[in-house]
């Protein structure tokens, strides 16, 4: 008998049509004999629906009465779903995170995970119960109600599995399995069996929403294998999340990932001296904006360098006027900004064992005139800045070039 613990994302639950159907795919499931621990989000819509109520009373809302009213969102799913199992006579229980002890810090609104206190789901498995439990949401060593940030039903369902030692998390959801590629981008993108914890945390931090960074980030610590399927196809295979090693067939490049969230920022002519990159970032950091790419360049003028980074595009104003004042400041010759721009990356474990896949990418993006703003990589990617209208080209040409459309 095995333990395994499934997540039904926003959509999976949207309606009460949806909930019955997932009541009747877990019913299968532990009639088939497995212990069954569910996770499941708000109806799909509803965190967002409630957030905008927030904001009409109080435009910022207090983070701590905004967990509050979101977590409600998930009380609604995880209790009309038990109903659903038990009018099909499958024997259910819900319990919102306070009740089975998922403690979390006191960040609300992006609260970390701290310690699940399993006894009480153990006794209702034990009971022959399908136990339900709430996503998203936790509580603090003080008792007040916190969320784990957007997407964060993901998470509670690899705490659960991490938790309860479970055989496997799955991750239920209206795509069947992880890409190559966004097939919206590439209609060629093919749905990978298996891909490791590492690949997948730099997808998910490359741009790739298919689960939720911190779940990835879980389960590689626990080694918890993850699946990611389709709710709404029978018996789907989807895409195993696993330790590199119990991958069998390892390509060299397994997905490009796109973030068209970013936004360029690019301070010429400073004066190359010691103290300049901290200068700069300083006042961003204090601000509360994060950085991603850095490049440091030398400027044509002697003594001179110039300074160019990427920030959310959110915060392109405030890190705009930011850097105007940095550069008065530093005597700098002036500000550039751009945010027409996206982030194209190629990821994939078997670029530590193969040289040259840079190469390889910049000259497909020669080849088809895409000028590359910046780089940057790490051990298993390879991310270029471009201008955002060549997006598709890029993913396309390098999707076929890496052949990834093909087995
Ligand atoms: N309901 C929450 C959200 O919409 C959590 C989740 O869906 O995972 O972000
Ligand atoms: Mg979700």
């Amino acid at each position: 008998m095995a333990l395994i613990v499934q997540k039904y994302g926003g959509t999976s639950v949207g309606s009460v049509e949806r909930i019955q159907a997932v009541a009747e795919k877990i019913k299968a499931f532990a009639d088939g004999g497995d212990q069954l621990v569910v996770s499941v989000s708000a109806m799909s819509g509803e965190t967002n629906r409630m957030t905008a109520l927030a904001k009409e009373i109080q435009t910022v809302p207090s983070l701590r009465e905004l967990d509050m009213l979101l977590t409600t969102g998930e009380q609604v799913t995880i209790s009309l779903l038990s109903m659903a199992l038990q009018q099909i006579g499958c024997d259910a229980i819900s319990y919102l995170g306070s009740q089975v002890q998922i403690v979390t810090d006191s960040e609300h609104g992006k609260a970390r995970i701290k310690s699940i206190d399993d006894s009480r789901i153990h006794a209702s498995l034990d009971e022959g119960k399908v136990v339900i439990v709430a996503g998203f949401q936790g509580v603090d060593e003080f008792g007040h109600i916190t969320t784990l940030g957007r997407g964060g039903s993901d998470t509670t369902a690899v705490a659960l599995a991490a938790a309860l030692k479970a055989d496997e998390c799955q991750i239920y959801t209206d795509v069947d399995g992880v890409y190559t590629t966004d097939p919206r981008i590439e209609p060629n993108a093919r749905k990978m069996k298996a891909v490791s914890y590492e690949e997948m945390l730099e997808m998910a931090s490359l741009g790739s929403k298919v689960l939720q960074i911190r779940s990835v980030e879980f389960a590689s610590k626990y080694k918890v294998p993850l699946r990611v399927l389709s709710s709404l196809i029978d018996n789907p295979e989807g895409t195993l999340i696993t330790s590199e090693e119990n991958i069998v067939e390892q390509a060299v490049i397994s997905g490009i990932a796109h973030n068209q969230d970013e936004a360029k920022l690019s301070l010429i002519g400073v004066p190359d001296k010691p103290g300049i990159a901290f200068k700069i970032l300083k006042n961003i950091s204090e601000a509360n904006i994060e950085v991603d790419m850095i490049v440091q360049s030398v400027s044509a003028r002697e003594g001179l360098t110039n300074f160019a980074f990427t920030v959310h595009r959110n915060d392109f104003n405030q890190a705009q006027s930011i850097l105007q004042t940095v550069c008065d400041d530093l005597g700098a010759i002036g500000v550039q900004s751009d945010d027409k721009v996206v982030k194209v990356s190629l990821v994939g474990i078997g670029m530590r064992s193969h040289a040259g896949i840079a190469t390889q990418m910049f000259e497909v993006l020669h080849n088809e005139g895409i000028n590359i703003q910046m780089i940057a990589t790490s051990e298993i990617k390879i991310s270029v800045v471009i201008d955002e209208k060549y997006l598709e080209l890029a993913v396309r040409s390098l999707h076929s070039a890496f052949e990834l459309d093909k087995e």
